[in-house]
């Protein structure tokens, strides 16, 4: 495999080797005691057609028939707001979100809204996943090196991650989401997505560094685990409470000479927290 010239530390031709299964987390005062498993979304697939026709039949008239056109407005919608990168929006428009949401929903699943997915936990809106995703890969060539997410709920971002990265390491305290991404995400063949069941507060040390971090919850704070697991030229995205202003995008970089940390716009993410459920 080739270098790509001004590519992250992460995203070099001499990747490091996958973590061996099955992988454990460092066992931290948060983690102490708390197995990893990690799975593969690909693995033992059923055949994509008996995925498809359960699927399909949950669809309404108007989404299911052409889905991908209702995609397409919803990227053009996604542009008008202010998200230009062209492979952020091309990831958008490949990945269908109706997959991800219960087929009461499915007739939402294009509009720029919040979704439960169970559990008490929600499928972001389309604007701010492209958003966080446009400010992880921001002025990188894609696709980027390895990528942690934090915050795996359905498994909807990380599919739209993996279209932009060479490999995906998604992470999910809840073992009913992480069943549920695993199984929404089987019948779609993402061999670069590896999905975990632990406590993403400590990150995933086996697989650092990463070029990017990105996590679906926020905290009082960015867990020292994470910028900690960052590659030099790395950069993480997440919500997190810093002051009395309430939640609001973080992004802080791992330069040369240190980390930067800026604080973007208000948000609203599920809180981040510890340990398995
Ligand atoms: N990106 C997801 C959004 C899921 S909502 C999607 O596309 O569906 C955020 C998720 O973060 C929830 O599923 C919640 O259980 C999970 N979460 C919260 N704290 C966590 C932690 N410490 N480790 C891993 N996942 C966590």
């Amino acid at each position: 495999m080739k270098s790509t010239p001004g590519a992250l530390p992460g995203a070099t031709g001499v990747p490091k080797p996958r973590p061996s299964f099955p992988a454990r987390l460092d066992t931290g005062p948060v983690a102490a005691g708390v197995g990893v498993t990690r799975e593969i979304a690909n693995k033992s697939m059923p055949s994509s057609a008996a995925g498809k026709k359960s699927f399909d039949s949950a669809l309404p008239v108007g989404v299911g028939l052409d889905s991908s056109a209702v995609r397409a407005a919803m990227v053009r919608k996604l542009a008008a707001m202010g998200i230009s990168h062209s492979q952020v929006l091309q990831a958008m428009g490949d990945v269908e979100r109706h997959r991800f949401v219960d087929s009461a929903l499915v007739n939402q699943a294009y509009e720029d809204t919040s979704l439960p997915i169970g559990l008490g936990q929600t499928i972001s809106k389309p604007n701010v996943v492209a958003r966080m995703l446009e400010l992880l890969v921001h002025n990188q060539t894609l696709p980027m090196g390895r990528v942690l997410e934090i915050g795996t709920g359905c498994g909807y971002q990380a599919a739209v991650l993996a279209r932009l990265c060479r490999e995906v390491y998604s992470i999910e305290r809840l073992k009913g989401l992480h069943d549920k991404a695993r199984d929404l995400l089987r019948p779609l063949r993402v061999p670069n997505l590896h999905l975990l069941f632990g406590d993403g507060m400590v990150g995933f040390v086996e697989g650092a560094p990463y070029a990017g971090i990105i996590a679906a919850a926020g905290g009082d704070a960015v867990p020292r685990a994470w910028t900690d697991q960052l590659a030099v030229g790395g950069r993480l995205v997440a919500p997190a409470s810093l002051g009395t202003a309430g939640q609001s995008l973080v992004v802080i970089d791992r330069t040369p000479t240190g980390l930067v940390q800026q604080v973007l716009e208000p948000v609203q993410f599920v809180p981040l927290k510890s340990g398995i459920a």
